[in-house]
């Protein structure tokens, strides 16, 4: 792929309209919708779809995965209620576009892909862009034990259960977001950590993702 780094009022005003987008679809985090104005997703496209990078589309990046939905996106950060400097484990860095949310809204950001390709384009990307997270080349449905605990764990797979191991790598009053089902849909679910071995959980929406391919998951 052949990446450009130019934003200009084109994508700019493409990236307002999205917000606008989103906002009607129910986001209410204006937080959320800020990260959503700035991050200029058209990076992490080849230029030829640039016209895509602003629709609420997943799109394909290569090895047969996807950059997720804006409004996916927007959906599982906005539950995630990022504070300033929580510690959060993304599993499925992917494009990365999502990585720079959650680094535009504060977070200390580590986030590991079981792809290689896709492992060694962010590295190179995100840096680039002016993002700094941790990056790890493996498998995620592990989770990655010597960095946690965390303050909250995102998921962007679906996975057949909740793996137990990442429930482990929480801290007390910590929230994992997750899409659990089939291959074909997921449910999203929330699991906040009350105590040690105690556990509240949520399920909402139906949505589709790429199955979390691993050790504790498909
Ligand atoms: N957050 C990504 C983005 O913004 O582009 C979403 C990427 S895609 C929907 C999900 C990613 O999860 C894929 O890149 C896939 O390779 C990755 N994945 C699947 N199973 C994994 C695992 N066990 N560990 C790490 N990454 C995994």
């Amino acid at each position: 792929m052949a990446y450009k780094f130019i934003d200009n009022y084109r994508e700019r005003g493409a990236r307002k309209q999205l917000v606008e987008v989103l906002r009607k679809k129910g986001i209410e985090d204006e937080h959320v919708l800020e990260a959503i104005s700035k991050v200029p997703r058209h990076f992490f496209f080849d230029e030829t779809f640039w016209t895509q990078a602003y629709r609420d589309i997943a799109f394909p990046i290569g090895e047969g995965q996807t950059i997720s939905q804006p409004y996916t996106v927007a959906y599982q950060t906005q539950l995630l209620h990022i504070k300033k400097g929580d510690k959060v484990l993304e599993i499925g860095t992917g494009s990365g576009y999502q990585t720079c949310i959650l680094l535009e809204l504060g977070a200390k950001v580590y986030t590991i892909e079981r792809q290689q390709k896709l492992y060694e384009r962010t590295i190179k990307v995100l840096p680039h862009m002016g993002y700094k997270a941790r990056f790890f080349l493996g498998d995620g449905s592990k989770g990655v034990a010597e960095h946690g605990p965390y303050h909250k764990i995102i998921v962007t797979a679906g996975a057949p259960t909740v793996p137990e191991v990442l429930l482990q790598q929480l801290k007390i009053g910590g929230l994992l977001v997750i899409p659990v089902g089939d291959e074909n849909t997921q449910k999203m679910v929330t699991v906040l950590k009350v105590g040690e071995h105690d556990y509240e959980k949520v399920v909402l929406d139906t949505f589709r993702f790429v199955p979390l391919v691993g050790d504790k998951a498909w």
